[in-house]
């Protein structure tokens, strides 16, 4: 059977939807596979041009007498674009959608924008040449263009910029020597650098034991061409940047090339700075607040081999380094990771498969690590390395847990407990700055008692109902509904609805209770302008405000050294979601917050207030004890067959009409009972956390199975099956694996 290759023949994105077909010439069958550069035949003339596979195929798409055959293989020096495709193809394969949508992931998209262009002066001849012809033609008193002549002598090429504006040479001065062919023209693209600004201070901090430690063992594998990958599992305030900077300037060293992924969140000028200060000008930046067209510039760099350390949120993964030595991926937990739209990737997998793919160390780090990395550690998939210390000696904070219950008993009807109030007392008499930090994941939707603080439940799961319209409560997992009760099932006390409390109701109850405090509130409101959010941390950095309120913003990897007290609000909250994660979710953030307070000379303190003060993520966050953690969580993944013991899969189906999701999901459905899967359990069709977006309505399948591959099995088929016997117009369905929210 002829084999056919699907070939993309440029990389802009407007050409990417455009594929051509050519037959893979049976000498060649063996050798091709997906991502390979190529050379065809194209157009009138047939030109000899180069493409790249993006499928491989038997199935022709039209005469196959007309399909013209491939030339041949390019084998002399794969470029990163071969590399980036099949990175495509991977994650077609495992995430689902078409390879268009892959593809526009991975490469950089090219934008026909108005192009800045920098120009230079140059020498057309050699110096001796240059001035014998100078002499012939012009006059003994052209002093401009003399002077020109014997800068360009001097220093071979110049911006024209400098000569018109420091030379003080004028546009027809560089015009007339262009005419007599002594000097020329060079038009460069000017790519737009976002750390131009920028100072080097070149510091270098010198690592202690423990972390040079962690380098050696990493390096000595590196050295030695094994690369691996890591978890590195460093509590907060361990010199975890640090490392990543030590290893990165050997790689750098070596001639290879380094992508750092930081939560777009932690991004800060401060960040950046301390990269800076360590790279200088070969380290760049993308992030969200860049233009498109700074983006492609930076990709650009990048492939130019003009920058050596890309630093940024999840898309700086398909920086096209030619040679990249090492990847690293901080705050490895966070779940800005996992893209929420097709194709659905998580950073964490596809750097991997990028690793493999070019030879390339990975490591993941974080004071919190993922389940999923934990897990893969635990097998041995993933190297671990520990720092369980804060640099000198610093101890960890000390942890209050405050039963929000017995406040209550007492009499104080405050969000702010009496331990609490007496710790901020005392810090502001000092002059030490504090956090007050609410926990508002999964704010919506759940019901609870005031008076004892029962959560309405699953009887079926184990997760928190969620309120619907006309009052009704339902589980997300099991499609259970249940009436909102009216007065507490457990106590019997009336106080029983929707939990709801805001940072700005926070900052007036703080402002009343101490009058003298400066408040600074960071949430949605006060960073919605552009750059809202830096302009509140550097405020409190230089310690303009005595107190901080914000919610999750607020406890992501920010250093500031004169913080020694954080406060938790409202601990429970993120632990009542209607998500198998939410334990993990409450766990991090507790953490990451606690892990803010006492990163300087003086030692933290931080005050949880909860009302579930037994529930092991509050206890195991008060000890500061990620393995005890991670030991009762992961026996309740198992138990409950969720992730990362067993795979899910989660099926999206969307449509205007609600009786069409319906129908498309029980169609789904059925054609999966068909496949006779034992190994497999199917929940739904039901509906997901959200139901409707936008008047568009969702229903779900939840397919949970131990083998990840026979998931990908199953939305092969699937994929096969919806090509075939399209449901119609206005039917979306996507594919999850493994999901981050849910
Ligand atoms: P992490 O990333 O683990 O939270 P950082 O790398 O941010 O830790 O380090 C925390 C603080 O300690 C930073 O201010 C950093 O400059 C400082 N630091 C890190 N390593 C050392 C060291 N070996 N000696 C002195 N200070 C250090
Ligand atoms: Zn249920
Ligand atoms: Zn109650």
């Amino acid at each position: 059977m002829a084999l056919y290759a699907d070939i993309i023949i440029d990389i802009s994105l407007e050409k990417l939807d455009r594929t051509f077909q050519y037959l893979v010439p049976e000498e060649l069958e063996q050798d091709i596979g997906i991502g390979m550069p190529i050379e065809v035949p194209f157009g009138k003339g047939s030109r000899r041009i180069t493409g790249y596979v993006v499928n491989l195929t038997t199935e022709p798409s039209f005469d196959p007498a007309k399909i013209k055959p491939i030339f041949n293989i390019k084998t002399d020096g794969i470029p990163i674009e071969a590399e980036l495709i099949s990175l495509a193809a991977w994650m077609r394969k495992n995430y689902g959608g078409t390879m268009n949508q892959a593809l526009k992931t991975v490469l950089p998209i090219k934008r026909k924008e108005n192009e800045k262009q920098k120009q230079t002066i140059a020498l057309a001849l050699e110096p001796q040449a240059a001035r014998t012809l100078f002499l012939e033609k012009n006059r003994k008193n052209s002093v401009a263009r003399e002077r020109l002549l014997e800068a360009l002598i001097e220093q071979g090429e110049l911006p024209k910029e400098i000569i018109t504006k420091k030379l003080g040479v004028s546009t027809a001065v560089i015009h007339a020597l262009e005419e007599q062919g002594i000097v020329k023209t060079i038009s460069k693209r000017d790519y737009r650098n976002p750390v131009a600004h920028l100072k080097k201070s070149g510091n270098v901090t010198v690592l202690n034991a423990a972390q040079q430690n962690v380098v050696d063992t990493v390096w000595e594998q590196m050295k030695n061409h094994q690369p691996k990958t890591y978890l590195l599992h460093g509590v907060t305030g361990s010199g975890k940047t640090e490392v990543y900077m030590e290893l990165i300037a050997r790689t750098v060293a070596q001639g290879k090339q380094a992508i750092v992924l930081i939560p777009e969140i932690a991004l800060t000028y401060q960040t950046v700075m301390r990269f800076y200060n360590r790279f200088g000008e070969r380290v760049s930046i993308l992030n969200s607040r860049l233009s498109l067209g700074e983006r492609f510039d930076q990709y650009q760099r990048a492939k130019n081999g003009e920058i050596d350390v890309m630093i940024g949120p999840r898309s700086a993964l398909f920086t096209p380094f030619s040679n990249l030595g090492i990847m690293i991926i901080d705050e490895e937990h966070e779940t800005s990771y996992k893209s929420e739209t097709v194709p659905r990737y998580h950073a964490r997998e596809v750097a991997a498969k990028r690793a493999e793919l070019c030879g390339a160390t990975l490591v993941l780090g974080s004071a919190t690590p993922s389940l999923e990395s934990y897990y893969k550690a635990k097998k041995g998939e993933y190297t671990l390395l520990e720092l369980t210390e804060r640099v000198q000696n610093r101890p960890l904070p000390v942890c209050h847990v405050i039963d929000l219950r017995d406040e209550l008993k007492q009499g104080n009807r405050s969000i702010l407990s009496v331990k609490l109030q007496e710790l901020m007392e005392e810090r502001l008499h000092k002059g030490e700055q504090m956090m007050l930090f609410l926990n508002r994941r999964g704010l919506a939707g759940f019901v609870s008692c005031r008076a004892c603080g029962n959560v309405i439940k699953c009887p079926h799961c184990d997760v928190s109902l969620s309120q619907h319209q006309g009052g009704r409560l339902i589980c997300h997992y099991c499609g259970y509904e249940t009436e909102q009760p009216k007065v507490c099932p457990v106590c019997g006390s009336k106080y029983i609805g929707g939990f709801k409390a805001g940072t700005q109701k926070i900052e007036e109850i703080v402002k009343k209770r101490f009058p003298e405090a400066r408040t600074i509130r960071m949430d949605m409101d006060t960073t919605r302008t552009k750059d809202g959010y830096e302009k509140i941390l550097s405020a409190f950095s230089n310690r303009e405000a005595d107190i901080l309120i914000g919610t999750q913003m607020i406890v992501k990897g920010h250093d500031f050294p004169n913080v020694t007290l954080v406060g938790v609000l409202a601990a429970d909250m993120s632990l009542y979601i209607h998500d198998y994660h939410s334990a993990e979710r409450t766990f991090q953030l507790l953490t990451q917050a606690a892990g803010r307070a006492g990163r300087g000379s003086e030692p933290g303190e931080v005050v949880i207030q909860t009302y579930t003060p037994e529930h092991y993520s509050i206890e195991a966050a008060k000890e500061q004890d990620y393995r005890m953690f991670y030991e009762q969580e992961i026996r309740y993944r198992d138990l409950l067959n969720y992730p990362p013991v067993w795979n899910l899969l989660v099926i999206l189906i969307s449509s205007r009409e609600e009786e069409n999701a319906t129908k498309a999901a029980e169609q789904i459905e059925k054609k999966i009972a068909q496949m006779q899967l034992k190994t497999v359990a199917v929940i739904g069709p039901t509906e997901p956390a959200v139901a409707k977006i936008n008047d568009i309505y969702r229903k779900v399948l939840y397919l949970k199975c131990g083998n990840y591959d026979t998931l990908v099995e199953i939305k092969d088929s699937l994929e096969q099956y919806l090509e075939k016997e399209p449901f119609g117009n206005g039917i979306g369905i996507q594919f999850d694996f493994n999901p981050v929210h849910g």
